[in-house]
């Protein structure tokens, strides 16, 4: 599974950094989803090798604009380009009266060939009065929502995968000089099956353990990681927001519902998350800021500090691989 970088920035881009969107895809799909869809977020599709017609799937956060400003010019450059794929929208209520009002006004099509499904925010019982449910269940993932807290209904998306059945032992079987064909399928039907010379070979022993689904939480804004609870026990990988250091954050005025990178490190230490990445920085963290306290190394020296696993700073356009067999998080 690849995870890629559109976006990485708070509230505002940068020229280093946009705004918030995330590219999800299984190595055994054709397909890709995008999470969130910041300002923009089209024209760094345009600079990776994703493309519109195989989006099938977009989850929006929440509804401030740095994660939702892009979706209309994206809706609408697909109805230039004819692509007829259904797509489908998961957000927050509001999602649907905030496209079709642009649909109403632009006079364009926009939603066609798409669904949008806005989900309840169970915390909140004024946001939502169906119950539509919280789990979305898909041919090779469920999505499980969760909602967090930043002053507005704001979700985080479990990808959780489903295991997958074991497969042939296919050299094992060669060593002993069974070549592929009829007596793969009939073990991987968990069959036992008899050879010409008299013996028999149990399906148990030439098919592989299954390999159970990864676990993968890709969070909205929030200022409470732990709420996120026992999904962060041995979760294989968490993406959330680090917005400030600990001290710029004592430090503001105005107090904002936001992460911190101190706060986002421990919980995930505390949680026992394997591989954290950490994303949605303020705009005043650079290189070689004119003010130290605006280095951008002072947000990895903070995770650094309280975080034991794999961890890292996203930008733009990074892409990291979670392993299918090693559950292990690497940056390509
Ligand atoms: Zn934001
Ligand atoms: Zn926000």
């Amino acid at each position: 599974m690849t995870i890629t970088f559109f976006g990485t920035s708070a509230g505002k881009p940068t020229k280093q950094r946009n705004l918030s969107a995330i590219a999800l895809r299984y190595e055994q799909k054709n397909e890709w989803y995008l999470i969130d869809c910041g300002e923009a977020t089209q024209h760094q599709i345009m600079k990776s090798d994703y493309r519109l017609g195989k989006l099938t799937k977009i989850f929006i956060t929440h509804l401030h604009g740095d994660h939702c400003y892009g979706l209309p010019g994206l809706l609408s450059s697909r109805i230039m380009e004819n692509i007829s794929t259904p797509l489908e929208i998961y957000g927050p209520k509001g999602i649907k009266e905030y496209l079709e009002n642009i649909k109403k006004l632009t006079k364009i099509k926009l939603l066609d060939y798409t669904e949008i499904i806005e989900i309840c925010d169970k915390s909140d019982s004024t946001s939502c009065h169906e119950d539509n449910g919280t789990k979305f269940n898909f041919d090779t993932f469920d999505v499980e929502v969760i909602s967090l807290d930043h002053g507005i209904t704001t979700f985080a998306y479990c990808f959780f995968e489903h295991i997958s059945n074991g497969s042939i032992d296919v050299k094992g079987l060669e060593s002993i000089g069974i070549m592929s064909g009829k007596i793969y399928g009939d073990l991987k039907k968990g069959k036992t099956v008899l050879l010409n010379d008299g013996t028999k070979i149990e399906p148990k022993e030439f098919l592989l353990e299954p390999i159970r689904g990864r676990r993968v939480i890709i969070a909205g804004d929030n200022c409470k990681p732990d709420i996120l609870g026992d999904r962060l026990n041995n979760l294989d990988l968490l993406v959330h927001e680090a917005t400030f250091t600990q001290e710029v954050f004592e430090n503001l005025e105005e107090k904002v519902k936001h992460t911190t990178a101190k706060q986002l490190a421990i919980a995930a230490q505390n949680g026992g998350v394997k591989n954290l990445i950490a994303t949605h920085i303020s705009p005043r963290y650079i290189k070689n800021p004119a003010k130290l306290q605006n280095d951008i190394n002072l947000l990895d020296k903070e995770i650094e500090k309280y975080f034991k696993g794999n961890y890292f700073i996203a930008n733009d356009f990074d892409a990291f691989l979670l392993d299918r067999k090693s559950f292990e998080l690497k940056k390509l």
